[in-house]
């Protein structure tokens, strides 16, 4: 039999319903705040990573699924959705476009870590951007729209942490006092840090291997090497979270495993779901349109993974039930109720029936399976007769009802929906 690949899930109902709980919530929050949905590709040319996440992050060096496509240009399935979304901004040049300013997409990413519980190769994210704004308001109106998402979905004793990764003017200071301390701890660092901390140090702070983790507890800290604007732009952004009663913590070490963020930027870690408790993530990048070929125009952004977040969630009960099941017992029976079926199905109705002309009692089986709340069984004697039976299948209270071929909608068949909690004879 063959399996599906390793690190990748299929999603099944009943556990459907949480995913479409979790992004419907999401999708009418962000849209409260004037976000609009984009759908962008899945696969992007592998140069598009490579530009915006960084040549030496663990994403790029050990973790996107790539390959040379016929035409021998190198792709990628994308490992994040900021880069596609720039992309996208720049490729149709939306830099005076209203809905533009703010934008989200939800879907499905790829990255090829190792796979363990809430880690996997094929994951999925909520990403929300605000672009063209740089003060520090958008920085609040982003975290805020990201806490209201956890709010709403009743997401207990998550952590909102903060820092600010200064700008280009700044951090090349911080970056060398970094590589300073940290050529004195070569000995202690791993192979990968130890390769890193010339060519991208902060990338150190990034590494979950112990040693490196210890050492970057006296590592300077980037907070205190911020310029005068980042400090003043960092300070307001607390302002504003604070005047909307948001809670925080600052974590001077969190600088995430991205290279295009600049400024703010934050990380949502729930506790209780294992060793990958970061649910959420995002922060300013404001460079990043420009590297890739726009015009200046600073941004921010959250991704928040469903997959961690669903397992913060209760089950959902399955509620959906049809509200009809025709029992068809004959042809005469089955050409009159495929035509009820469409004509209430428009209406809204969700109606059910028996496809293969199986006995009443088999049929009545079905019907019950499926939670149906009422069953009209047109059986070729009562039909005959110009009648059928409707049954209740939680009263179990059968009455037996006119019916005309030709009648459009049966009137008794539209009083069900009105009369759903009362009907009972
Ligand atoms: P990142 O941009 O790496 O911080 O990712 C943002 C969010 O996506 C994280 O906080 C996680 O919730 C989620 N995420 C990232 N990688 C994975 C993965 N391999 N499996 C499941 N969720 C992930």
């Amino acid at each position: 039999m063959i399996q599906r690949v390793r690190g990748f899930r299929d999603i099944l109902p009943p556990d459907i319903n949480r995913w479409q709980y979790v992004e419907n919530t999401a999708r009418n929050i962000l849209e409260n705040y004037g976000f609009r949905e984009v759908r962008l590709p899945i696969l992007e040319r592998t140069e598009l990573f490579l530009r915006s996440i960084g040549e030496t992050t663990d994403i790029v060096e050990k973790e996107m699924y790539s390959f040379i496509d016929k035409d021998k240009s190198p792709v990628t399935l994308r490992p994040e959705a900021t880069a596609g979304v720039v992309r996208a901004f720049i490729q149709h040049g939306l830099y005076n476009q209203i809905w533009a300013k703010k934008l989200y997409t939800i879907g499905p990413m790829f990255r090829r870590e190792r796979p363990q519980r809430g880690r996997y190769r094929q994951f999925w994210q909520i990403n929300a951007e605000i672009i063209g704004y740089g003060g520090p308001l958008a920085d609040a109106e982003i975290i805020s729209a990201l806490d209201m998402i956890l709010k709403a979905l009743k997401i207990k004793g998550y952590e909102i942490q903060l820092n600010s990764l200064g700008c280009k003017g700044c951090r090349p200071y911080f970056k060398e006092a970094l590589m300073d301390y940290l050529s004195n701890k070569v000995e202690g660092l791993c192979p990968d840090c130890r390769r890193r901390q010339k060519l991208n140090p902060l990338r150190v702070f990034d590494c979950k291997v112990e040693g490196c983790r210890k050492i970057i507890l006296d590592a300077p800290r980037i907070i205190d090497y911020l310029c005068p604007d980042c400090q003043r732009h960092f300070i307001e952004v607390q302002d504003y979270l604070r005047q909307m009663g948001i809670e925080f913590k600052m974590n001077p070490y969190l600088v995430r495993g991205l290279d295009y963020y600049t400024r703010t930027t934050f990380e949502v870690i729930a506790p209780g779901i294992g060793a990958q408790n970061a649910i959420a993530g995002g922060g300013r990048y404001d460079e990043l349109i420009k590297e890739l070929g726009g015009r200046p125009t600073p941004a921010i952004g959250f991704a928040i993974g469903i997959d961690r977040l669903l397992s913060l969630l209760p089950d959902i009960e399955e509620n959906r039930r049809p509200l009809l099941f025709l029992a068809l017992l004959d042809d005469e029976g089955v050409k009159i109720g495929l035509n009820w079926a469409r004509k209430l199905r428009q209406k809204g109705i969700w109606v059910e029936m028996g496809y293969n002309r199986s006995s009443l009692k088999s049929q009545m089986n079905k019907a019950n399976k499926l939670n149906a709340r009422f069953v009209l069984i047109i059986g070729e004697e009562e039909r005959k007769k110009g009648r059928a039976i409707l049954r209740n299948m939680d009263t179990k209270v059968q009455v037996d009802v006119p019916i005309s071929p030709d009648e459009g909608i049966p009137s008794f068949l539209s009083q069900i929906k009105n009369k759903e909690e009362t009907w009972s004879s």
